[in-house]
């Protein structure tokens, strides 16, 4: 490829400044050795390519790729209107869950503006609420790595806009009952946002019952993605049930054609095939089973999971496990002096990291007590 002229002229760094918040937002990371590895087991993808039937439908709606897609997503907000038995004016739909969350916090939320979360929870809340210039109050965890309701509550001040709520919570795996959701969400003041993120719904032990508290809480937005339990993380899409007046205010707040048309057809064939993620949850539930066994046969034990993930607290050995993961071959998200989190799915891997953490007891064992 021939390298522009314009861009040689122009190399020098440019002299316009972003905005000094984003200076201080927390980078985006990527799993070490990704690309070398032979498993993925660091993003919390599906190991199910799409079926057959995704396929045709991805095919054909490529074949219109010179067309603009819906406005808002229509064909995909009936389907699910439909299936889940909901008005479609309560649907948001658009290009994965996360753009879907960067909408509602730059409808409801912003500068002098405070968003409560959970911490350690999902790394891309604190950037989102960054970009939005609204100021992040992470809540720690409890001692059992799940959300702490009584001091998320008492975080909540005079500021507070918004609440997340990460059910399943990601990397820890842990959730609320559906009581203790209901409680929480219940002590939050009608007057703030209560944004609870179920990107792992499907693969819950204890589903809370949403339609419901839907009813009960109009300044409930639940959010729901297709990159999961759908296999779809590489088309992205999502969609996000709410009060027709928070529907509407995020519509307004987001750029339009938000779902491209390859990727709403691939989620509208992939809601449609039922065995597809039937078989997806089934692969999880599976997998979740064979490593939390093995990892308690070696005397390791994790936090109940409800997702497609498992979460490994090992605290100040988490970059020597990560490590000894990528040399038997698979990735792994770490985050450094508090734990791992392995995908699961894939035999062959969950195995690697078995085999890691084998490497890692032996290797301590041959450097004596110290170690
Ligand atoms: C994976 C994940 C999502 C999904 O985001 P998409 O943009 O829909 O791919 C959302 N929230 C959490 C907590 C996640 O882990």
């Amino acid at each position: 490829m021939t390298r522009s002229i314009e861009t040689d002229v122009h190399s020098g760094s440019p002299t316009v400044r972003a905005r000094s918040l984003v200076a201080a937002l927390p980078r985006y990371t990527r799993a070490a050795g990704l690309n070398d590895v032979r498993w993925r087991a660091s993003s919390n993808e599906s190991t199910v390519p799409p079926s057959p039937h995704i396929l045709t439908a991805i095919r054909e709606a490529a074949a219109h790729g010179n067309l603009y897609p819906s406005l808002i997503g229509e064909d995909l907000i009936s389907d699910i209107s439909a299936r889940l038995a909901i008005d479609p004016a309560r649907i948001v739909v658009g290009g994965g869950s996360i753009a879907l969350l960067q909408n509602v916090l730059a409808a409801y939320t912003g500068h002098g503006s405070k968003v409560v979360h959970a911490w350690r929870s999902y790394e891309a809340y604190p950037i989102l609420i960054g970009v939005v210039g609204a100021t992040a109050v992470p809540v720690p965890l409890d001692a059992d790595f799940a959300h702490d309701p009584t001091a998320m509550l008492a975080a909540i001040d005079d500021d507070t806009r918004a609440i997340i709520l990460c059910n399943p919570n990601n990397p820890t795996g842990t959730e609320l009952s559906p009581q203790q959701l209901e409680r929480l969400i219940a002590g939050v003041p009608g007057h703030v946002l209560v944004i609870l993120d179920e990107a792992y719904q499907e693969f819950s032990r204890c589903p809370s019952n949403t339609a419901s508290l839907r009813e009960k809480f109009p300044n409930l937005v639940v959010l729901r993605t297709f990159s999961k339990a759908y296999g779809l993380a590489g088309l992205r899409a999502g969609y996000l049930l709410a009060h027709p007046d928070i529907a509407d205010d995020v519509r307004a707040a987001s750029p339009p054609f938000g779902l491209s048309r390859v990727a709403e057809a691939a989620a509208r064939a992939a809601w449609a095939d039922r065995a597809h993620t039937d078989h997806i949850v089934e692969v999880v539930r599976e997998g979740r089973a064979y490593l939390v066994d093995g990892l308690s046969r070696r005397g390791i034990h994790v936090p109940r999971s409800g997702a497609n993930f498992v979460w490994l607290p090992v605290g100040a050995r988490t970059a020597e496990l990560e490590a000894a993961c990528v040399a038997r071959g698979v990735s792994v998200r770490a985050f450094d002096g508090e734990g791992v989190r392995v995908t699961v799915g894939e035999r062959a891997a969950h195995d690697a990291v078995l085999a890691a953490i084998d490497d890692l007891a032996a290797t301590s064992r041959n450097a004596g007590p110290t170690a």
